[in-house]
Order: C-alpha cells, then sequence, then structure tokens
C-alpha cells in the first residue's frame, strides 16, 4: 500500500514518517499542497495523508482535486486536522474525505486508520481488476457474436455490418467490391455417406484452405450451412475470378474423398457478381446476382465458376 504525507511541519511530518515506518508501512512525504497535488498526479498512491492547513492548497481543496481526478475516487484520503476542530473534520468527510485523524497524531489511532484504509484499498483494487475482466469478457462476447464457431470465419452477422459499410463506400468513395458466394457440392450426400461430424470436419478444412487462398484484404464468410461468401475489394472481375478459380482447384486438389460426387472427390462451384459504383444497384442485389450465377454454375455440371450475366463487363475491363 502506498502512502503520501502531507504537512507543512517539519516535526509533524517526521512523526508521521516515523509512526508508519514503525507500523511497517513506507511512505513519500511533502510539505505543501501544491507538491502533494503533483505527488499525487505522478504516483497515484493508495493512502493520502493530508494536513489540514498548508500553503499553495489547504488539505480540504486537495482532498477536492483528488476526488475530481479520474482515478482520484480509488484514492484512501485521511485528513489531518487539530484538536478541537470538529467542524473541520465534518467539511473535510463532506469534501471527499473517507476518514480524520487528530493531532498530535496517535500510532494506535493511526494503526486504526491504515486498517480501514487497507480493506478498502483491497476492494478498490479488486473492483478494478473485475471490471478489466469483464471488459475483456464483454469483447470477447462482441467479437464471438461475429464468428462462426466451426469455421472461425466471420458470420452472417459479421457479413451483414460488413455489406452495409461497403455499400457506403462504393456510393460515397466510389470503391468496387466483387463478390463471390461458393458451395459445395451435394455436400447433403456427402453428411449422408459420412456422417455429419465428418461433414463438420471437411467443413472446417475447407474453410482452412479458402482463408488461406485469400489474399490480404480479401474477406471470407460463412454465409450459410456450406456455403462462403468472399469478398474482392478493389479488383477488377478478372482478377476475382483467379482468386475464386484456385479455391476452387484447391478444394478439387485437396481430393477429399466423396464418393458419390462425380469427381469421387469434395468439389465447389461459385457465383460472382461486382458491386460497380457507377450503377447504382445495391449491395444486396449485388449478392442475389452472385446467388443467381452459383445457380448456374451448379446448372452448369457444378465445380465451375459462373458470372453474373444481368450486368455485363464492358470488353476489355474482364
Ligand atoms: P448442391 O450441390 O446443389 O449444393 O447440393 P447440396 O447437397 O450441397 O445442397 P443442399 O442445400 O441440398 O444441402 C446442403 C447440405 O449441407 C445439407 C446440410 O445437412 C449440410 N450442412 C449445412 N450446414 C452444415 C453443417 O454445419 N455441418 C454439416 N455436417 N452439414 C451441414
Ligand atoms: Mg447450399
Ligand atoms: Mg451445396
Amino acid at each position: 500500500m502506498s502512502i503520501l504525507v502531507a504537512d507543512d511541519e517539519h516535526t509533524s511530518l517526521l512523526i508521521a514518517k516515523m509512526a508508519l515506518r514503525k507500523l511497517g508501512y513506507q511512505c513519500d512525504t511533502v510539505a505543501d499542497g501544491i507538491q502533494a497535488w503533483d505527488a499525487f498526479r505522478s504516483g497515484h498512491p493508495d493512502v493520502v495523508i493530508s494536513d489540514w492547513m498548508m500553503p499553495g492548497l489547504s488539505g480540504l481543496q486537495l482532498c477536492r482535486k483528488i476526488r475530481s481526478h479520474t482515478s482520484g475516487a480509488q484514492t484512501y484520503f485521511i485528513m489531518v486536522s487539530g484538536l478541537g476542530a470538529r467542524e473541520q473534520i465534518v467539511e473535510g468527510m463532506d469534501a471527499g474525505a473517507d476518514d480524520y485523524l487528530l493531532k498530535p497524531l496517535d500510532i494506535d489511532d493511526l494503526r486504526i486508520r491504515l486498517i480501514a484504509a487497507a480493506r478498502v484499498t483491497a476492494l478498490h483494487r479488486k473492483l478494478v481488476q473485475q471490471r478489466a475482466e469483464l471488459e475483456a469478457l464483454n469483447q470477447e462476447l462482441a467479437a464471438s457474436a461475429l464468428r462462426d464457431p466451426l469455421t472461425g470465419l466471420g458470420n452472417r452477422r459479421a457479413l451483414g455490418e460488413d455489406l452495409d459499410q461497403m455499400g457506403a463506400r462504393a456510393t460515397r468513395y466510389g470503391h468496387r467490391y466483387c463478390m463471390a458466394l461458393l458451395d459445395v457440392d451435394h455436400f447433403k450426400s456427402y453428411n449422408d455417406t459420412y456422417g455429419h461430424q465428418a461433414g463438420d470436419r471437411a467443413l472446417e478444412t475447407i474453410a482452412d484452405h479458402l482463408r488461406d487462398e485469400a489474399r490480404d484484404g480479401d474477406a471470407l464468410y460463412r454465409y450459410g450451412g456450406e456455403e462462403f461468401l468472399c469478398v474482392f475489394p478493389e479488383q477488377s472481375l478478372a482478377l476475382a475470378t483467379v482468386g475464386v478459380e484456385r479455391m476452387r482447384t484447391r478444394l478439387e486438389r485437396l481430393a477429399i474423398p466423396h464418393t458419390t460426387n462425380s469427381l469421387g472427390v469434395l468439389t465447389l462451384s461459385a457465383g460472382l457478381a461486382m458491386l460497380d459504383p457507377s450503377d447504382a444497384r445495391s449491395v444486396a442485389e449485388v449478392v442475389k446476382e452472385a446467388d443467381e450465377a452459383l445457380y448456374r454454375a451448379k446448372q452448369l455440371g457444378r465445380n465451375r465458376v459462373e458470372h453474373a450475366t444481368l450486368h455485363p463487363t464492358p470488353a476489355g475491363s474482364f
């Protein structure tokens, strides 16, 4: 427990210091209120034992200043006043002092005050620690509310929030985004053949590989059951297509057995669309276009990437 003693009378200061040492405490000492305020701000002592009458700042003013400081509520403030100054004690307690001592200092009184101070200080520390733990838990909770527990990817809610931001950036700054919806082929029959648990493991593995294949700045989400959504910011449709094709071939080469699938391994199909700030489509419309393109990829035989056709890109830009 760190203690600061403020008193302009040299003898009183010495007596306090010696009494504290006798009781097993170290302390810092200052000879006026201004020095006490400076020492408080630099050291944030647990306990301040302050004389009432001091030049610069009185004990009362010091107490008020400490209480109005952001971390001042945790300091145990003991006001020291002369015998027969009961109204000073009341005023001091009103100003935020926790306790008082009378001069001349009595070592037993000091001991009692410090027992209370130690108790309150320990409680304050515990409170501060609990508040920090609570804060960390809250942050963790907020983060986990946006994460899919199976794959660790952003979930639908995170995607919703991010898509809102993308829409705003596209409108305001002309940012361009390509979006791909990727869906594992014949996954229902994978579950039926290998079991739901194996299906979960496969989804985890697929997510890991897609994440690994995504470039810095691309954002991957678990869109739904066996569907993923990848956002490619500031990329042409051609570049984004290369990215999605790499994801598709990576899964194919991974060769996770799926005997009832045409290639005998797990594969995925994808649909790609672009949010172009030069036309007035909303983010939701672009996701819908990617979904339609995905549907076409399924129709055309699966394990392939298709583009939205409603808004063909000008020749040369693809
Ligand atoms: P398609 O090629 O047309 O996409 O066929 P599909 O069987 O993959 O599509 P469908 O939508 O009929 O089935 C999706 C399957 O994905 C059904 C569901 O049980 C499975 N699935 C969704 N989420 C999970 C999950 O978290 N774990 C597991 N193991 N399976 C899941
Ligand atoms: Mg699906
Ligand atoms: Mg599927």
